[in-house]
């Protein structure tokens, strides 16, 4: 039976220093049962055999490149926290309830929108404070703690500076630039960096987890570039196969002004129709929920006071669900912004000659073509160009015009 930490692909350093923390944890634990009261992570210092140093701590963050495992590591963690034997075992109440998102104890902060707001900070940070109903630790895990609002920065940073004794934080974040994670909060916590895994190591987690044939695998794990999630979204959604395959017909289709602002509206608009499939079903249950729990008919005084409260309730949801549907967009163009790159790196690295794996062994025939026709200089150019495709997005440029600019770039170089 694998342990909690079995999914966290080619992260042996960082697998290893959470498993000293879970039994740093456990020994505190152990440690403040026979007190029962004044427990806390502090109290490491003073444990026989415990070395503070590379022990426990209230607050981490784990940084990594998208799908390098940033919030399996948190989840593998907390489960590890919250085990009985207190090593993650994966067979155990606390890692298993854990492991499927119901533990009483691990709340999950997934931000559906471009931010996670300060309301929705400052509620957890209060319900965080209160005591383990497992007896063992409070658990916040933050996923893309880079999308908090300052705000909402400041709510978490208050709990983290004064943390309450058995509480512990767990932040994802790319990086610890001060863009993505404010100073304040990265100096107190504890840094846990992944690193993108290897093709190898992605491959075999498809096959061993997910029973996926090793060439289909492989194919993936390479095209995914160190993404586990896309690798396996890649080896089973043939949706996801067409999509890409879409994104990679582009280069071939740039023959012309015309054309390349073609390519530009069809990139574009897939991710539209992406996005949109796959908030659809979110919003709709929402809505029924929303709706149900206002209640149907109904009057007097009463009732039209709620009917105000309702419109309040379903602008709220209606905002809501159109930031996560703008997020959802920029998620898909991003994919295929990824998709393209590894193309043009495929075309500059033929194009130098290097010793490296294409990324997209399908279309290494058509990157080969490329290289010969720009060499590394014009493979380089158009690589940039995707590149700063991504850089105007994530700064707020206008995703229609960024894509233009982009494709004109590709054709002419
Ligand atoms: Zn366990």
């Amino acid at each position: 039976m694998p342990d909690v930490f079995a999914d966290l692909v080619g992260q042996d350093e960082a697998v290893a220093t959470l498993r000293h923390a879970a039994a740093a944890a456990a020994a505190v634990l152990r440690a403040a049962h026979p007190v029962a009261a004044g427990s806390g992570p502090a109290e490491v210092e003073g444990q026989p055999g415990v070395d503070p140093g590379a022990g426990m701590t209230h607050a981490w963050i784990f940084t990594g490149p998208p799908g390098s495992g940033r919030s399996v590591a948190a989840r593998a963690f907390a489960a590890a926290l919250q085990c009985a034997y207190g090593t993650g075992c994966g067979e155990c109440p606390g890692c298993h309830t854990t492991m499927t998102g119901t533990h009483a104890d691990v709340r999950l902060v997934v931000p559906e929108g471009l931010s996670i707001g300060v309301g929705e900070m400052r509620a957890l940070v209060l319900r965080a404070a209160s005591t383990p109903s497992g007896g063992r630790w409070q658990i916040v895990i933050i996923e893309d703690a880079d999308r908090l609002t300052e705000a909402a920065g400041n709510a978490l940073l208050k709990a983290i500076e004064e943390p309450p004794p058995r509480t512990v934080f767990l932040l994802c974040a790319p990086s610890t630039h001060p863009d993505d994670v404010s100073v304040t909060i990265r100096s107190r916590c504890r840094v846990v960096p992944l690193r993108q895994p290897p093709a190898a190591a992605v491959a075999e987690v498809l096959v061993r987890r997910d029973g996926i044939a090793p060439d289909v695998a492989q194919w993936a794990a390479a095209a995914a570039q160190g993404h586990v999630g896309r690798a396996r979204r890649l080896a089973r959604d043939p949706e996801a196969r067409q999509r890409r395959d879409a994104v990679l017909a582009v280069p071939r289709r740039l023959t012309g002004v015309g054309a390349a602002l073609d390519a530009a509206s069809a990139l574009i608009e897939a991710a539209e129709a992406e996005a949109e499939a796959s908030v659809a079903e979110a919003d709709a249950a929402e809505r029924a929920a929303l709706q149900t729990a206002l209640g149907a008919g109904g009057t007097g005084r009463g009732a039209a006071g709620a009917m105000r409260g309702a419109a309040g309730q379903l602008k709220d949801l209606e905002k809501r669900q159109k930031s996560r549907a703008t997020r959802a967009q920029r998620d898909a163009l991003d994919r295929a912004l990824v998709d393209l790159a590894g193309f043009y790196r495929d075309a500059l690295t033929m194009a130098l000659r290097a010793p490296v794996a294409p990324v997209h062994t399908d279309t290494a025939a058509m990157a080969e073509a490329g290289a010969q026709k720009w060499d590394a200089e014009g493979a380089l150019r158009r690589l940039e160009a995707v590149l700063e495709c991504r850089a105007a997005i994530e700064a707020n440029v206008k995703p229609r015009i960024a894509v233009e600019a982009m494709m004109l770039t590709l054709w002419k170089g």
